[in-house]
């Protein structure tokens, strides 16, 4: 059975390499017997901000990523990607760090926005893609861990969609984006996707609200790994249709339940130098929230399902939640994570996802 593979933390580059390693991905390179195979680090730079927002790849994720590659002996890299429409790649390049790492590493830029395209047909579908994709010979999918404002869900499968000229962004647009979002992960199905889980968005995929979860997720599959991102942030699977779409594409499975995912360490409690979050939509849901030193995963979950519950205008009836490593043995009325098991009702996981929250919530609501 295919695997996920989640590693916590807030140290990305580190992370990156490691997930690499567990996954022995240089296996992988060398079962393409291609002599300096090309690669491409696709990442998402969908607007020229730095990570912190919540919107872009964290530079150094790419860099533990390059690295390992490199102590592996591959060298042939390029990073490709082309910022959303109205938005310059090479500012995006420049103000997310990855010109110095351009340097560091002596790799190309690809600004795909100045590429030329090919057509491909998947079920029925005509797409333009990027020319430069799909000569490639092993792409790794690097998306950021975030809410979208009209899929839901953007991960894996949707960071492919600068892999597009923007005419064909547009496009997608007025088409839905799930059918052709699902068509163009059957067109270029990456062989890998890192997911930087580290700072996501609450709310939208360019950035403002960004929600500290200090985790790094990987697999080959991208419709699994899609699934489970999908849960991670509240929603069911099948809320997110595109997912769904792929599947019977044929690109992945969706299957991720907790038998297929490989933890390399347990959780990375909060780190008390930096605010995990912050940003007016977050406060507002603090104010259910009673903390006690939680993990930063165990939190963002709870966040992401309170947001949940406010969409669904559920929230103001929900009383105060307990959550974090304080609440161990201590009693409380309604708790999230298996810290507060001393709680008289409590989501279990440790962290649970927020997905899992979200049901056990509506459901007490209806109690
Ligand atoms: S349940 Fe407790 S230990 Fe586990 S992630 Fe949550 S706060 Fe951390």
């Amino acid at each position: 059975m295919e695997k996920l593979y989640v590693i916590y933390g807030g140290e990305a580059e580190e992370m990156g390499r490691a997930i690499m390693e567990r996954m022995d991905i240089a296996r992988d390179l060398a079962s393409l017997k291609k002599e300096n195979p090309r690669i491409c680090l696709k990442p998402n730079l969908v607007v020229a901000q730095p990570a912190q927002w919540g919107a872009t790849t964290d530079p150094g994720l790419v860099k533990g990523v390059i690295g390992y590659l490199r102590e592996h002996g591959y060298n042939n890299m390029a990073i490709m990607e082309s910022s959303w429409v109205g938005d310059d790649t090479g500012k995006a390049f420049e103000l997310c760090g990855y010109r110095q790492i351009a340097a560091e590493f002596s790799l190309p830029l690809v600004d795909l926005k100045k590429d030329r395209s090919v057509a491909c047909t998947v079920d029925g579908l005509k797409i333009e893609i990027c020319a430069r994709l799909l000569e490639v010979d092993y792409l790794i999918n690097m998306p950021v861990l975030k809410a979208h404002c009209q899929t839901g869900l953007t991960c894996a499968l949707k960071n492919l969609k600068g892999c597009v000229p923007d005419r064909e962004k547009r496009r997608f647009h007025r088409l839905g984006l799930h059918k052709p979002i699902a068509c163009l992960g059957k067109a270029i199905r990456p062989h890998l996707t890192v997911v930087d889980g580290i700072i996501g968005d609450l709310t939208y995929e360019g950035g403002g609200t960004p929600v500290r979860m200090d985790m790094v997720i990987a697999g080959r599959d991208p419709v699994m790994v899609d699934a489970y991102a999908a849960e991670l942030i509240g929603y069911r699977v099948a809320e997110v249709e595109y997912i769904g779409l792929a599947e019977c594409l044929g690109v992945g499975s969706a299957a991720a339940g907790e038998d297929s995912i490989v933890y390399l360490n347990r959780r990375q409690a909060a780190r008390r130098d930096e605010p995990a979050l912050a940003s007016r939509e977050v406060d507002y849901l603090r104010r259910w929230i009673l903390e006690k030193e939680a993990c930063s995963p165990c939190y963002a979950a709870l966040i992401f399902a309170l947001r949940r519950l406010k969409e669904s205008g559920q929230l103001k009836k929900l009383p105060p939640v307990c959550i974090g490593q304080g609440w161990k043995e201590r009693p409380g009325e309604l708790g999230v994570g298996k810290c507060t098991s001393g709680c008289r009702r409590h989501v279990r996981g440790c962290p649970p996802r927020a997905g899992d929250i979200v049901v056990a919530l509506q459901s007490w609501l209806r109690q």
